[in-house]
């Protein structure tokens, strides 16, 4: 698919990596549908597209509500008149050992519940919910369309983040679900598993664990939102590309 033909929706569109994605797919005449739970930075986004060729137009999304996700497509499909593309993107961290010992009373310590669900509810949940609506809409057009969730290096295994890691990983195996339950619609999915980058999330990462990090990385520097965005571009593009997960991480996991 031409970038430039995309009528393209990306969640989480107003910091990081989606606000990076909406970036460029505007720099390459693409019509980007953003939506985000922070209006301010969806506001910044625009801002930033304004003079580029393609457009931006965006809307509030919560990605945890079913109501709000069914709205914004809807919104999306009419404004684009048949959207062809999703960018699942918008996602949170809320790390936790998933039970611990308190160093000074001894106290057993259970990642709540509450916790747990939190970051299932918008990583897993509300990014499956996007991709199903926008799918319900792509379906039976003559056009070829294109799905990308946002998975991650965690979806291997990561200490603290069992929540982000269950999602991560669900993500990733239901690219190939999704690629064989679509593809006779022609509707091609891919996930991208970004390892560490420089965004808002990782910004609030202890400093030394994080400098620990990105020492083992064979790049030799933490990722940038353009190294994610080579993937996503690649993924638009290639149309005999579907069902897998494109790891970028600078080799960390290797
Ligand atoms: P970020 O925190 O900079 O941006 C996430 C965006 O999602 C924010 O604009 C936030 O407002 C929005 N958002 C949060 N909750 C929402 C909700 N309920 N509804 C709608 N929007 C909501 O994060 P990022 O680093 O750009 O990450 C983007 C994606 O890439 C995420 O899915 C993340 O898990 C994944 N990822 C990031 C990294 C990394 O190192 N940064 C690594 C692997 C995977």
């Amino acid at each position: 698919m031409n970038l430039k033909d995309m009528k393209i929706v990306v969640t989480g569109a107003g910091s990081g990596i989606g606000a990076h994605f909406c970036q460029k797919l505007v720099q390459h005449g693409a019509k980007v549908f953003g939506g985000d739970i922070d209006d301010t930075s969806l506001q910044k986004t625009a801002d930033s597209t304004h003079h580029l060729d393609g457009s931006f137009h965006f809307k509030n999304l919560d990605v945890g509500k079913e109501e709000s996700i069914a709205s914004f497509i809807d919104w999306a499909d009419q404004s684009a008149e048949g959207i062809n593309g999703v960018v699942s993107n918008a996602g949170i961290l809320d790390d936790g050992l998933l039970v611990k010992r308190d160093r000074k009373t001894g106290e057993i310590i259970k990642m709540s519940a509450k916790k747990w669900q939190r970051v299932i509810d918008i990583n897993l949940t509300g990014a499956t919910l996007v991709i199903r609506d926008a799918v319900a809409k792509m379906m039976g057009r003559k056009n070829p369309g294109v799905v990308v969730s946002m998975s991650s290096l965690a979806r291997h295994g990561n200490r603290g983040q069992s929540n982000y890691v269950a999602a991560k990983a669900a993500l990733a195996a239901n690219t190939v679900t999704w690629a064989r339950e679509f593809g006779k619609h022609g509707i091609r999915v891919g996930a991208i598993a970004p390892g560490m980058v420089e965004t808002p999330m990782t910004a609030a990462m202890n400093p030394k664990a994080k400098d620990a990090l990105v020492s083992a990385i064979p790049c030799g520097r933490i990722g940038k939102p353009q190294d994610i965005w080579c993937g996503l571009k690649f993924i638009i593009e290639c149309d005999y590309f579907t069902g897998r997960v494109l790891d970028i991480d600078g080799g960390l996991g290797m």
